[in-house]
């Protein structure tokens, strides 16, 4: 796969509350709301985009919230946990600001020698952050969170497979390492690209199976920097035999998928255009962004969606 991808673009879940997932990402954890738009299949639901100043690929969590959908169950065959970095010995302030503003499943511990804390998102979401060298990324700050604390973007992802192998052989091929081990976790790292490159496999054999509603990560995004790129790895994957999607234009990033050995949604996607390319940096996220075909019904669509604040 000649070294494109660059680690991880972007992660996609679901929610139930769309004004309750916008105040958890903006005000609790103090993301930027990079991008209002609507699920490109379904123009009633939002698709909600959080990140840095500028949206940066391996900085971007997105969600969609459907209203009263059912909450998902945690199982083998999914993102099982969504990493964020923080700055090295921030731990302390976000155990302090999500414990008093009633975050559950809050928990301190250590994997491969790298200090975070797990909690929950409103949905039951399965989070953690991961204390890590800020590597020349810059938080999003307010709301109380300044530089030496604020999310960095990802440190990675863990999946939960019931086998971990197939995966693993499939990270390989796409330019990851195995570097270490640690009880069911193994790691892979890709270098080369941006800082969320991490991708911890858990191999639990008699987990049973999840099952996707709220609070379930939809898919994770692999990042390639052009879609010159895209279009090599995605004839590298149709050669080794998974069966991809054509080409998917999303306003901010084109995007293929395919389902990964043991479960998961993968997609590959373009770090072009990006999400300046409708609207000013110091204007991301305000506006209801609507994709051409839809824009003829604005009135209609906005009367459907939800306030988020
Ligand atoms: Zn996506």
């Amino acid at each position: 796969m000649e070294n494109h991808i660059k680690g991880i673009h972007h992660i996609t879940a679901m929610a139930a509350d769309a004004k309750q997932n916008n105040a958890f990402f903006t005000q609790m954890l103090g993301l930027r709301r990079v991008k209002k738009t609507v699920n490109f299949d379904s123009p009633d639901v939002y698709h909600l985009y959080y990140g840095d100043e500028h949206g940066t690929p391996g900085s971007v969590m997105t969600y969609f919230p459907f209203g009263h959908m059912p909450r998902g169950t945690r199982g083998v065959g999914e993102v099982g946990i969504t990493e964020f970095a923080v700055p090295t010995g921030s731990l302390g302030y976000w155990q302090d600001r999500l414990a008093s503003n009633g975050v559950a499943g809050l928990r301190e511990d250590s994997v491969l020698g790298e200090p975070r804390l797990a909690f929950d998102g409103p949905d039951g979401d399965s989070f953690a952050m991961v204390e890590s060298d800020p590597e020349g990324r810059t938080p999003w700050t307010g709301n109380g969170i300044v530089d030496e604390v604020g999310i960095l973007g990802f440190h990675g992802a863990r999946f939960r497979l019931r086998e971990a192998n197939a995966a693993g052989e499939l990270l390989a091929f796409m330019g990851y390492e195995k570097v270490a081990t640690e009880g069911a976790v193994t790691r892979y790292r890709i270098e080369g690209g941006n800082a969320a490159r991490t991708i911890d496999l858990e191999e639990l054999p008699q987990a049973s199976a999840s099952r996707q509603g709220a609070g379930s990560v939809h898919h994770i995004a692999f990042a390639v920097e052009d879609r010159a790129a895209q279009t090599e790895v995605r004839k590298s994957l149709l050669d080794t035999g998974y069966q991809v999607t054509p080409v998917i234009d999303r306003d901010y990033f084109w995007a293929i998928y395919f389902r990964a050995p043991g479960g998961v949604l993968f997609e590959i996607a373009t770090n072009e255009p990006g999400f300046d390319q409708d609207e000013d940096t110091a204007h991301l996220g305000e506006a209801l962004k609507l994709p051409e075909r839809y824009r003829p019904f604005r009135g209609e669509i906005e009367a459907h969606l939800p306030e988020l604040a």
